[in-house]
């Protein structure tokens, strides 16, 4: 495989270096155990040093025109353009997803940063009148300091722009780091940065581990924001971490998002948006459809396409256009979501197809798991709680539409959620009752665009959200601005 990339290294005050220790850690292919490149395997120093570079270059960011930072994003929008079939290519062999999603990765941070680029020319406050005469009030968007931005392996170059474009053109600094699955991807998207002029100490890469890397961030004093997307348990102890140092952590966590199909749907729609959304990116995505809730009436018919459609589904590398699902992402998922066949099995659900490792062949050098469907599952089952993050969908059963909306409600997370009716009234009840960030009406769990407000509610998130306006929120603080203009001293509250 050919990669563009030319540093394997951590990038800190505009230099490329080594981890202060000397130590490193291998990126390895899930498609076929290829070796992709070796890594710095960074420590506290690492990181300190990082912090102590972007927090000496926020002095003089903050002080460059909006406009002029926006202007580095358009660029770097422009080198995405440009690489985007070079970085899809990287990512299908370090991360695995086809090649064609994997392109829809970089088509999400190229519209990111274009999205962000113009806010540099907006980055809108408000202005109010003054209950008083001659005073002029205002609210500013300002930045905040130092980001720490930690990012998981299933969109290895779109969140990190979700994250890192905001933050620069809002006046930011950042710490990046990416996880220990993509480094590759994490770099490359660096160098793209920094060939489209982000200055020195602006933007720093640490490439190592949750613990050694990502809890230094955390607890780092000087790092006034974290922006994590991961799982439920790592929020957990970040948000734990961060409390000493009283920052800032925006969260986007977990998902068990489910598709409802009531009796009035058009069943082809639905087969072709629950097969998208279950199996693309081999069920690696936080907005994947893990839970199909489908009226009694057209449950079996349902149930019997939706497995004729998963075994038509073939395996494979992602480079190979043939492919419609590559591996997971390492042999701990593999082994995690196999041992969930299992438990569904116990649990007395029916395992309709799949539930094994995939060796035939190449396949046997990559981590491969069949696309897997349980029917008759309980909505208590564990395979219908907890998040597996893999190729696998259970069936739910619904007696009406009510019920649909409890059991699609009935979990911890609530990032995603979509139902499948011709019925207007219907869906306006579901767009107001589902428990989610988001909610799709006659389309499957996954597809976010950059413009709106990304994120989840009840323990996938804390409230922020990315992407959209509301992005900016995470990244800036408001403040308030009033001006009298009156020449003598006028009391808010009491000379009215
Ligand atoms: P993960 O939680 O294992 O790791 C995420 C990142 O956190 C990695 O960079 C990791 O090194 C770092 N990390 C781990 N422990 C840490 C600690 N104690 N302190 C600081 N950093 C630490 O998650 P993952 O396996 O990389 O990604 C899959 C998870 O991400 C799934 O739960 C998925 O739903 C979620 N996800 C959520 C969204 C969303 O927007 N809600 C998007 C994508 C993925």
């Amino acid at each position: 495989m050919a990669t563009t990339l030319t540093h394997h290294r951590n990038y800190i005050d505009g230099e490329w270096v080594v981890a202060a220790s000397g130590e490193t850690f291998d990126s390895t292919s899930p498609a076929d155990g290829e070796h992709i490149g070796t890594f710095p395997r960074s420590g506290a120093e690492d990181v300190d040093r990082a912090v102590a570079a972007a927090k000496a270059a926020f002095d003089e960011w903050r002080l460059v025109p909006a406009p002029k930072r926006g202007e580095i994003l358009f660029r770097f929008a422009q080198l995405l353009v440009e690489q985007k079939d070079a970085l899809a290519d990287l990512m299908t062999h370090e991360m695995g997803k086809v090649k064609a999603e994997a392109g829809g990765d970089v088509q999400e941070a190229i519209d990111m940063s274009y999205y962000m680029g113009g806010e540099g020319r907006r980055l809108f406050g408000q202005t109010t009148p003054s209950e008083l005469r001659d005073k002029f009030q205002m609210s500013v968007r300002m930045p905040i300091g130092v980001i720490g931005a930690i990012t998981p392996w299933n969109f290895p170059i779109a969140i990190p722009s979700w994250k890192i474009a905001p933050a620069l053109v809002a006046g930011n600094t950042v710490v990046f780091k990416p996880a220990t699955d993509t480094p590759a991807l994490g770099q490359r998207f660096v160098e793209l940065l920094v060939e489209a002029g982000v200055p020195k100490g602006v933007v720093n890469i640490v490439h190592g581990g949750g613990g050694a890397v990502g809890e230094r961030l955390v607890r780092h004093p000087d790092v006034r924001v974290i922006s994590l997307t991961g799982s439920r348990e790592t929020g957990v102890k970040v948000l734990h971490a961060a409390a000493d140092s009283l920052k800032h952590v925006h969260l986007e966590l977990g998902g068990k998002n489910a598709v409802i199909v009531m009796e009035d749907a058009d069943l082809d729609l639905a087969v072709d948006g629950i097969i998208w959304s279950a199996f693309g990116t081999s069920g690696q995505r936080c907005t994947a459809a893990s839970r199909v809730i489908a009226h009694e009436s057209v449950y079996d018919a349902l149930a019997s396409r939706l497995v004729a459609r998963a075994e038509s589904l073939r395996l494979g590398v992602g480079w190979d256009d043939a492919t419609d699902v590559g591996p997971v992402i390492n042999r701990a998922a593999l082994e995690k979501i196999h041992s969930y066949t299992q438990i569904g099995i116990d649990e007395g659900a029916t395992l309709l197809t799949g539930g094994e490792i995939a060796t035939e062949g190449d396949l046997a050098k990559g981590f491969y798991y069949r696309p897997t469907i349980f029917g008759d599952v309980d909505p208590q089952m564990r395979i219908a709680q907890e998040e597996i993050f893999g190729p696998v969908l259970s069936l739910i059963r619904a007696r009406d539409e009510a019920d649909a909306i409890r059991i699609s409600n009935g979990v911890r997370y609530g990032l995603s959620s979509s139902i499948f009716t011709r019925d207007v009234n219907r869906a306006f009840r579901a767009m107001r009752d589902l428990e989610a960030g988001i909610t799709y009406i006659n389309a499957g769990t996954i597809g976010a665009e950059v413009h709106l407000p990304f994120g989840g509610v009840k323990e996938t998130g804390n409230g922020h959200r990315e992407a959209g306006q509301a992005a900016l929120d995470v990244f800036t603080e408001w403040k308030s601005v009033y001006v009298d203009y009156s020449g003598m001293l006028q009391r808010a509250q009491i000379d009215t």
